[in-house]
């Protein structure tokens, strides 16, 4: 489809949406539609069922999970539903979202329970600039005196983020491929758009019995509203680059995308249920399928 086309296929859809009352947009009050729906290894999926999987209830992502080992010098220290990464060196901590304001006393107590200081924390990092994930910044600002980095392109809607109307700290502003390095350990920031302008998968390489292994937070990669043009070519290249991405622990932004609950069960059981190497892919498939479908459903309502 050549650009202008599909730009007018996106007016003509846009239109056909809000007269349909089908729109995707999260609007207040309502969520995602509960279709289309995709089938990816046996399990199906909605835009609807996508969101309710990584949310659950709002008392799921206000309560404290186990805070555990991952790998390494990684640590989870979110609630049962929002992810919160704490990366351990010796000349002090990285953290990795700190998800809604009122849970950041929440990711303290989980900090003080694996046995480090939340003072420690120097640089404060983010998946992408939604209020379920950066909103409380600010307080851990104000807890740790960390560096807050932000990618370039996720500033705009970080800065519109103002809990309590406090301003939103940004520190340093961050690039595609640039890296960030404390004491000994690298996450490299890979630009990966299309929930967020600025969304980030960050990377990492974490030693552990004597092995390294690749570590990819991945970032979720679903449209929040009508795909525009620019939104999918976003994605198309967002796609590209997460599946290029060498991968032996896969992380999400929330735990369902990596099936945090059932890992965690088997962290006893000897080999490091975190290691999955066959699943770094698992939920990029579903995302990748979900925006395929979603893109089908907008051009079959500009074109009935
Ligand atoms: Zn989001």
């Amino acid at each position: 489809m050549k650009p202008r086309t599909s730009f007018l296929v996106v007016i003509v859809l846009g239109l056909a949406l809000a007269a349909r009352d089908v729109t995707q947009a999260q609007q207040p009050g309502r969520g995602p539609a509960d279709h289309p729906s995709v089938t990816v290894k046996g399990q199906t999926y909605t835009p609807a069922s996508i969101l309710a999987r990584n949310m659950g209830t709002t008392q799921d992502q206000e309560t404290q999970f186990p805070p555990h080992k991952i790998v390494g010098n990684i640590y989870y220290v979110g609630t049962k539903t929002l992810s919160s990464f704490l990366i351990v060196t010796p000349q002090g901590n990285i953290l990795i979202d700190s998800t809604y304001e009122r849970n950041v006393p929440t990711i303290q107590k989980s900090v003080e329970q694996l046995g480090f200081k939340f003072s420690d924390i120097k640089i404060l990092l983010g998946n992408h600039a939604h209020g379920d994930h950066q909103e409380g910044d600010a307080a851990v600002k104000t807890l740790t005196g960390a560096q807050v980095m932000a990618m370039a392109e996720d500033v705009p809607a970080l800065q519109a983020m103002k809990p309590g109307g406090k301003d939103h700290p940004i520190d340093k502003i961050l690039h595609d491929g640039e890296s960030v390095t404390l004491g000994g350990t690298t996450l490299v920031a890979h630009l990966t758009a299309g929930h967020t302008r600025g969304g980030t998968t960050w990377t990492a390489k974490a030693q552990e019995s004597g092995k390294t292994y690749d570590v990819v937070f991945f970032c979720s990669l679903r449209a929040g509203g009508a795909i525009t043009p620019a939104i999918a070519a976003e994605l198309d290249h967002s796609f590209k680059v997460v599946r290029a991405l060498p991968c032996d622990v896969p992380l999400g932004d929330h735990p369902a995308q990596y099936n945090m609950h059932a890992k965690y069960a088997r962290i006893q059981d000897g080999a490091n249920p975190f290691i999955d190497k066959a699943n770094c892919l698992a939920e990029a498939d579903i995302q990748e399928a979900m925006y395929h479908a979603v893109l089908d459903e907008q051009q079959k309502a500009a074109h009935p």
